[in-house]
């Protein structure tokens, strides 16, 4: 059987793989075709496409944007904590003026996050300087500088035993260091992928946090009406149960699926290849996007 993998990350955003090495990568793994679907940016998507041309895969040019999953309120009147909604855009154009308005947006917002974060770290009585999370991220060549390194320079200056512990301590949703990010709402990401002449697929629906599946139907069926796509059914956070879910999910809204491993290189313990997407579902896909030109 033939397998690809839809979703993957690179140096242009949080990887530690280059572009063009994921292409060598994704061939020696035996798949048939990748997306590269870097967070808010589609500088990587040339050189990785030309390399995928070279190593004679295919090559789907894709993208991953958070938006903001909106106020989880409990009857209690009281904000749960929520989860994350975050969309791929498969098969975009990657110089759509639009997208590229819309990834330069979110990079901004980022980067005036963490100085937020700091200052009030700094009010907490935390000595910690904006300057050392710059150095720390340059020293790990990584794009994307957010709060695990903050938590990391934490835990280095015995501010918390671990990265999760100042997560706890400082850094989540409720602690006194938590600054609200900027999102897009779905409706501006999906229509920004369309506008890119992609497919809009919801990005590993598990992390909408929502165990309680008719409150995940409802929120698939307000996503539908939005625009989207598809789901993405097989992701390393998903099990086979979870799966089934999504693929008749999928089914029941009349969505197509997608799957790929969420590679982030030796960043994360996912391994590219490793959720067997067969190639039928990357066909699906194709076809769905070429109906739409
Ligand atoms: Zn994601
Ligand atoms: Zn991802």
């Amino acid at each position: 059987m033939t397998f690809v993998d839809l979703h993957t990350h690179s140096t242009a955003s949080d990887g530690t793989v280059h572009p063009r090495e994921l292409a060598q990568l994704a061939k020696d793994a035996g798949l048939a075709a990748i997306a590269l679907t870097d967070h808010d940016t589609t500088v990587g998507l040339p050189p990785c496409n030309q390399a995928c041309q070279e190593v004679g895969i295919e090559f789907v040019p894709g993208i991953e944007i958070s938006t903001d999953p909106g106020p989880r309120i409990n009857t209690d009147g009281i904000e749960r904590r929520r989860g994350t909604l975050h969309l791929l855009g498969l098969f975009i154009r990657h110089d759509d003026e639009k997208l590229a308005q819309v990834a330069d947006r979110m990079r901004k917002a980022r980067d005036s996050r963490n100085p937020a974060v700091i200052a009030k770290l700094q009010e907490l009585g935390v000595r910690i300087e904006y300057e050392e999370v710059l150095k720390l991220a340059r020293e790990q060549n990584t794009k994307i500088i957010g709060r695990p390194h903050i938590a990391q320079i934490l835990v280095q200056k015995s501010y918390a035993k671990s990265i999760t512990d100042a997560f706890t301590k400082y850094l989540k949703f409720g602690c006194p260091a938590f600054v609200r990010r900027n999102y897009l709402s779905p409706q501006q990401a999906i229509d920004a992928i369309h506008h890119a002449g992609g497919l809009a697929i919801l990005a590993h629906p598990v992390q909408l946090v929502m165990p309680d599946p008719d409150e995940l139907e409802y929120a698939i069926a307000k996503l539908k009406e939005l625009g989207l796509d598809g789901l993405e059914a097989r992701h390393s956070d998903h099990t086979p149960a979870q799966v089934r879910q999504y693929e008749a999910l999928a089914d029941r809204f009349d969505l197509l699926t997608s799957g790929g491993s969420d590679f982030h290189g030796h960043r994360k313990p996912i391994e590219i290849a490793s959720q067997n997407v067969p190639y039928a579902v990357y066909k699906k896909l194709k076809q769905a996007h070429e109906q739409r030109k």
